[in-house]
């Protein structure tokens, strides 16, 4: 396992060094392998604890890849360790924006569906979850699609579930 050095955006509390696994798509599920209290880091961009593991953080700078761009529809598929910033290099040649985007584009896919992050179109677009149409988690146990016809509650639960996985605390 590797170790690396996590802070907040606002850098409290202080940067310390934390064990960490990496996630790569194509790869042995990692999650099976360990018995270690695991929290997925996205950018790092949450102002405050959110994203710093009490264990072990899960990395998922690697999981940067595009799927598909229906370019018609405007709807893309990625992987969660993309920046929005990265979408958008894509999305605006071709015709198309994202419809919520906050303040800075260097957070990643993953963590703008954890917090549910809203944007200056927040009165007509909603949060960044009203736009997601399908994730796919990895467990321990495997990998299961959230959709709103397949386990709809799973995927209720996971946008914004930063707030109600009891990972989050204050100071
Ligand atoms: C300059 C600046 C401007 C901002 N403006 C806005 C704004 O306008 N509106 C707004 O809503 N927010 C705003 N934010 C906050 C930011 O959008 C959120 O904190 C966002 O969640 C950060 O994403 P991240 O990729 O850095 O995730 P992190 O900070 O690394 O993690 C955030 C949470 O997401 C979880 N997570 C990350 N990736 C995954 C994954 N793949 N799977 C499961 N869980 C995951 C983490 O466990 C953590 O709980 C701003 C932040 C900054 C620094």
């Amino acid at each position: 396992m590797n170790r690396v050095a996590l802070s907040s955006w606002t850098g409290l509390p202080h940067t310390r060094i934390y064990p960490a696994l990496e996630v790569e798509l194509d790869a042995e599920n990692p999650f099976a392998q360990t018995e270690a209290t695991l929290l997925a880091r996205g950018s790092g961009r949450s102002y405050g604890d959110v994203c710093l593991p009490s264990d072990t953080a899960v990395l998922t700078s690697r999981l940067r890849r595009i799927h598909s761009f229906d370019t018609e529809h405007g709807i893309i598929t990625a992987e969660a360790g993309i920046s929005l910033a990265a979408l958008l290099r894509i999305t605006i040649p071709r015709g198309w924006t994202l419809p919520v985007l906050p303040g800075t584009g260097a957070v990643t896919v993953g963590g703008a569906i954890a917090n549910d992050i809203h944007g200056k179109s927040h009165h007509w677009a909603g949060t960044f979850g009203r736009w997601v149409r399908q994730i796919e988690l990895l467990r321990s146990d495997g990998r299961i699609r959230c959709s709103p016809c397949d386990n709809a509650e799973l995927l209720a639960a996971t946008i914004g579930g930063a707030w109600a996985n009891g990972h989050h605390h204050l100071g």
